[in-house]
């Protein structure tokens, strides 16, 4: 049997809840899948209780974790992992865990670039939806992943539950235990299809509109000004706007600011050791995932590049 599965979806993100269990049922059901792995930053919680109340489709849990290389998927992780430390050393963690380590996105937003040659994952994923459509950082993935007969996945990156399934893997097993050792030895089949750019998207990376609000495809509100990050066809020389440390990259908000990489990290893990209130907000997604949750309006607090 082979098992129908979106290997990277976020349901929260930034203290607000973009995919409730009632969403991500019905997307399951639309899409014709048999489950998702969810794979929100910094916090495990609203993985494992979509996993618990949801008993009809398949429910990975998992983490994406911002190593100091750049992103890594732990799936079939159990507790939170701490990020900003050693990719190596993060993936040692994932495998402690009964994990497996998958690079997402390597060759975008904050993936581990040619770490994906060294690194010990047990997959790439070889293609991302939400940056389908800019073709060559999937290649890019995907070459890497041939050159070191890596096993590869697709899935989609979404926050929207409208594109979950999208793009998926396939994976032949019979059975949810089966799944990962499958994932590792590569009995899989991918599915391609890249999310669609919306409006805004153009809006602000080709006609260059400022304050544009991010977009729940994928939000990726600017830390500075909470508006939305945008993606410059070349890449530009940036002055960072904390450190003014001058980088090359495509990478900033639609009203032109620039964090350079350690920046980010900075920022975000101010972002993480919120204020006591504030944390429980950020912790308590499941009892209170009602529309209050939903409807609360974009902290854009978040990290720029992220997801
Ligand atoms: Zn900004
Ligand atoms: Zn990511
Ligand atoms: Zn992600």
């Amino acid at each position: 049997m082979a098992l129908r599965l979106d290997l990277h979806v976020h349901s929260q993100s930034h203290g607000r809840t973009y995919i409730t269990a009632e969403n991500l049922r019905s997307a399951l059901q639309r899409g014709k899948l048999h489950g998702v792995a969810i794979t929100n930053f910094f916090d495990m919680s609203h993985a494992l209780w979509l996993k618990k109340n949801i008993t009809d489709f398949i429910i990975l849990a998992g983490q994406e974790i911002w190593t100091k290389g750049g992103h890594i998927i732990g799936l079939g992780t159990r507790k939170v992992i701490e990020d900003f430390h050693d990719t190596e050393e993060t993936i040692k963690e994932i495998h402690a865990q009964g994990g497996i380590a998958i690079a997402p996105h390597p060759y975008l937003f904050l993936g581990i670039g040619d770490k994906v040659y060294s690194a010990p994952v047990d997959a790439v994923e070889s293609y991302n939806g939400i940056i389908g459509p800019y073709i060559i950082p999937n290649l890019r993935a995907k070459y890497a992943a041939k050159k070191r007969k890596l096993p590869q996945t697709a899935s989609t990156d979404t926050m929207d539950s409208g594109y979950i399934g999208h793009s998926f893997t396939e994976v032949a097993a019979d059975n949810e235990a089966q799944i990962l050792p499958a994932i590792c030895s590569g009995r899989m089949r991918l599915h391609k299809r890249s999310l669609p750019l919306p409006l805004s998207f153009i809006m602000k990376n080709l006609l260059y509109f400022k304050n544009i609000a991010p977009y729940s495809l994928h939000a990726m509100p600017c830390l500075i000004c909470g508006s939305s990050m945008a993606v410059r066809p070349l890449k530009k020389k940036l002055a960072c706007s904390a450190c003014g440390m001058e980088q090359r990259s495509r990478i900033l908000c639609s009203n032109g600011h620039y964090l350079c990489k350690p920046c980010i990290m900075e920022k975000t893990k101010k972002l993480l050791t919120p204020a006591p209130t504030e944390r429980s907000k950020l912790r308590t997604p499941a009892p209170a995932e009602s529309s209050k949750l939903h409807t609360l309006a974009p902290t854009g607090r978040g990290q720029g590049e992220g997801e």
